[in-house]
Parts: structure tokens; sequence; C-alpha cells
């Protein structure tokens, strides 16, 4: 049997560093077994998901150096490999559950959920279906359903029992049946949930080994229920622990940047980053022999040297590695053309140059207005910050706002970054000239530059991210408390108003 190996990105957001590792292992696995490696895009949740987002992960992954053997872009003989265009299989499987009696229709309101949930919280019982729907005769769903009521399909689960399964590098995990939901699998609006998607399509596309983030282990066993309900030999699974900080919390943007975007921008080479996450996919390497290519990872790829604590994303690590690489692995035409790459394309330069254009007398004027877009953290000061119109306590609260408002944008835009700096300045109850001062500061270094949503815009998310960060580094981090306090202030802006 051939080795078939996936990974599935929703494409929901920006790139995350932890997807590349996903695919790393994925794509190493397989082919060092001589198999086959898929991307899959599951955008089952239509309102998050964008065409940008999705095409900003497959440049991402590409240029990290992996390349798959099927997938939206590259097509291959199980596609569409798009779930929204795989609508009419999900249907097809959702009712042959039906009548099976494997699911069952749920007529229950967002608000009777809402009440169910209360109440278990208030006894003290995890929130789970009360199963009610399940307990209509065939005749009241008929009834129910022919009067138009919307409906779910909710899928049967064990009321007792343990669900027992293996997982490759953890070994027997149990379960019981009784902490598990009467999951959704097919909306209101006739699209499935990824639960129901997730696993047809593991089988229909052939996956015979579904290596995933250890945030689905509890998801199993819907997933194994699945696969005996419809009659389906299931892959062999297993759970990879989550990145984490050096702290050993969870990677995650709040502590690190996490963007594979930021760490592109930032100047870290691809081969670089993918030699740094295979590092952390191989607890078997010696320390002496660090230096690894793609091909040299497949080689050497065990299963069993995946670590199962979580591994630290160590960003100075990474940075002695990107260094080695970029002093000993590119010979100087090679060099050359990485940094053209990196910041220099003629594209971004015309649009840097038109921009600074209106803004010089001399064109030696361009190093000091224009190094911002060619760095990583500014060396700022507060004074560097202070001098417009607000006080140290407002711009704190300033940027924390901005870092909510632009982390929630769906896609990054001129447009978006300053509908999100209004609303910011409205929360606030500030002019937006006296908030725009100290953004002006934080993101490129000087009260004037280039236009500012045309700095942000060419910066990127990750980067904007990481200044505003170290400006509230240099003013002092807002607390939990206060962060939560401070959100209040956006959330009484009514969305899109904001002049
Ligand atoms: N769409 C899921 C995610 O982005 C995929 C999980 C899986 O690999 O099954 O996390």
């Amino acid at each position: 049997m051939k080795v078939r190996t996936r990974i599935a990105p929703s494409p929901t957001g920006d790139p995350h560093v932890g997807t590349a590792y996903v695919g790393l292992v994925n794509y190493c696995f397989a082919k060092h077994h001589g198999g086959e490696f898929l991307l899959r895009i599951e955008d089952t949740d239509q309102v998050r998901s964008t065409p940008q987002s999705e095409q900003a992960i497959l440049d991402a992954l590409h240029w990290l150096g992996l390349r798959w053997d099927e997938g939206p872009d590259v097509g291959g003989p199980h596609g569409p490999y798009r779930q929204s265009e795989r609508s009419a299989i999900y249907r097809k499987h959702v009712d042959e559950l039906l009548a099976a009696g494997h699911a069952f229709k749920c007529f229950c309101t967002a608000l009777r959920l809402d009440e169910m949930r209360v109440a278990q919280r208030a006894a003290g019982k995890p929130p789970r279906y009360d199963g009610l729907c399940l307990s209509y005769g065939a005749a009241e769903t008929a009834r129910r359903e022919a009067s138009g009521e919307p409906y779910v399909v909710r899928l049967k689960v064990p009321e007792n029992g343990v669900c027992t399964f293996d997982d490759l590098r953890r070994g027997t995990i149990e379960i019981e049946w009784q902490g598990v939901d009467m999951q959704v699998l097919m909306k209101s609006d006739g699209l499935p949930t990824y639960h129901l998607a997730n696993v047809v399509d593991d089988h229909l596309m052939e996956i015979t080994h579904v290596i995933r983030g250890e945030e689905w282990v509890s998801s199993a066993p819907k997933h194994l229920l699945l696969y005996s309900y419809f009659g389906w030999q299931p892959p062999s699974i297993m759970h990879l622990p989550l990145l984490r900080n050096p702290d050993k919390s969870k990677l995650s943007k709040r502590k690190n940047p996490t963007g594979m975007l930021f760490y592109k921008s930032m100047g870290y080479l691809p081969e670089a980053l993918a030699n740094f996450l295979g590092l952390l996919a191989n607890s078997a390497h010696d320390g002496q022999d660090e230096i690894l290519s793609l091909e040299q990872m497949v080689e050497r790829f065990a299963l069993d040297h995946v670590p199962l604590g979580g591994p630290v994303f160590d960003v100075q690590k990474l940075d002695w590695l990107n260094g080695r690489y970029v002093r000993e692995r590119l010979d100087p035409a090679a060099f050359v053309a990485r940094v053209r790459d990196w910041a220099f394309t003629p594209e971004r330069v015309e649009r840097i140059a038109q921009l600074a254009q209106p803004r010089i007398e001399r064109l030696s004027d361009l190093g000091l207005l224009l190094a911002f877009l060619f760095a990583g953290r500014l060396p700022l000061e507060a004074a560097d910050l202070r001098g417009g119109k607000l006080d140290d306590a407002a711009m704190r609260q300033a940027f924390q706002l901005a870092l909510f408002e632009l982390d929630a944008m769906p896609d990054w835009s001129i447009a978006g970054i300053e509908r999100a700096l209004k609303r910011v300045a409205e929360a606030l109850g500030r002019k937006f000239r006296d908030v725009a001062r100290p953004f002006y500061v934080a993101i490129t270094g000087s009260p004037t530059s280039i236009p500012l949503y045309d700095a942000m815009d060419l910066l990127g998310r990750d980067m904007v991210r990481e200044r505003l960060r170290g400006a509230l580094e240099v003013l002092g981090v807002p607390s939990a408390k206060e962060q939560a306090e401070w959100k209040k202030l956006l959330d009484a802006v009514p969305q899109g108003e904001s002049a």
C-alpha cells in the first residue's frame, strides 16, 4: 500500500508556522516511504475563509520548499481539493448516515441550545447536546421538516463505554463516549462541518496516515465512529505536539511572531526555516550535523523521533542557523538574488519610489526615509514616541486596540488598515490626527514618513504587529486585565460606522 499523507489547512488567516511544521512532517513521512503528499483546502467555514488566505498559505508552503503531488493548484485524480467544491459528495454521505440511523436531524434553535448550555454549566456538567431531537419519532421529524423548520444533522454517539484507539506515537488512547458530543455534521445551510468533510475526504482521497496537531485528539472518537458507520477502514493516526514558546506555553502570536510571512519579511531563508522546523521534528539529531537539506530530512525521518513534548520554537537557534545559511550556503550571485527577491523586486521598488518621490529633496534622503522598510524591530525609546497629543497611557491603549483591530481584519489591505485605525481613534474619543502620530513613530521610526497606510501595507500584518509590540514593550505591555477592559472600548464602536 502506498503511503499517502495530507495537510489540510483552513484558509482563515495568515499562514502559520505550525501549519508549515505539520506540513513538513507529513511531507517527510510520505516521501521517506516513497509515498504521496496531498494538500487539501478545508474551507467549510464559509464566513472566515478567503481566497487571499488560501493563496497566501499555498505561496508560503511553496516558499518553504514543500511540493504536493495533488492539490487545488496542481490537480490530481481525487479532486476537487477544495471542500467548498465538494458539497454534493458530503450531502450524499449525510443521507447515507441518516438512512442507516447513524445520524439524526436536529431542529433545536440557537436560543434553546444556549439555555441548555447555561443550565449544564450551572449544574457543573460538561456542555453536550442533550438529545432532545433524537427522541422525536419519524412522524414528528417529518412534520417539522415539512413545515420548513431549519435543521442540522448530528452524529449519534454511544451513551456509554470508552473509545479506544492507537496513536502511532502516543500508543493507546482512551476517551469516554460520555464526553463526546453529538457533533453537528451538516449545518442548516446544507454545508458540512470539518468533522464530516475531513473523514469523507480522507477516505475518498485514500489517505493512509493522518498526522495532525494534538488539538484534534479529542475529535478522534467522532472521526473513528464515522469510519465505522460508513464501514471504512480508518487511516493510522498520529497527533503532533504543538510548538511552544520558550516559556513552554503554546506558541501564540501574543508572545512570538507565528506567521510565516513574518519570517519571510525578516529575511530568514526558506531552507533555514525548513531546516529549523525539521530539527524540531527530530529529537534524534545529535547536534553535530544540523544543516540539513529537505532531501536529508526526508531520508532521516522517523516517526519515533518526533518529540512528544512540545518542541520549543527558539528564535535564537533559528537566527544562528539562518546566519550559517546566509554566510556559508549562498555564493555571491545567489546572495544578490536573495536580497533582490527579499525586498527589491521591480514592482516593490517602483511602488516605494513613487511613494518617496514627493517627500525628498535629494536622492540621498531615501536611505533614512525608507530604512524602516528594510528592518525588523526598530530601536525605539519612549522619548521617540512622546511629543504628540497622546500621553503614555493613551498611546498604550491606542497600540493595543490597533493590535486587536488589525488581527481581526480578514485580509490585509489599505482600506482595511484605514478603517481599523479610524475605529481605534473613535474608540478613544480622539481626533485621528492625534492618534496617527504615535503610529507613525512606532511603525516607521519617525513622526513623518511615506503615508502611514502604505507603510503598513508594505510591511505586512506580521511586521506591523511586531513593531506595535515593540512600542508597547517600550511603554509597558498591557496586563490581561487592561486588555480586556480596553477591548470594551472597541466593542462600543458600531461596526463600519467610523468616520
Ligand atoms: N483544517 C484543519 C486545520 O486547519 C485540519 C486538521 C486535520 O489535519 O485534520 O487544523
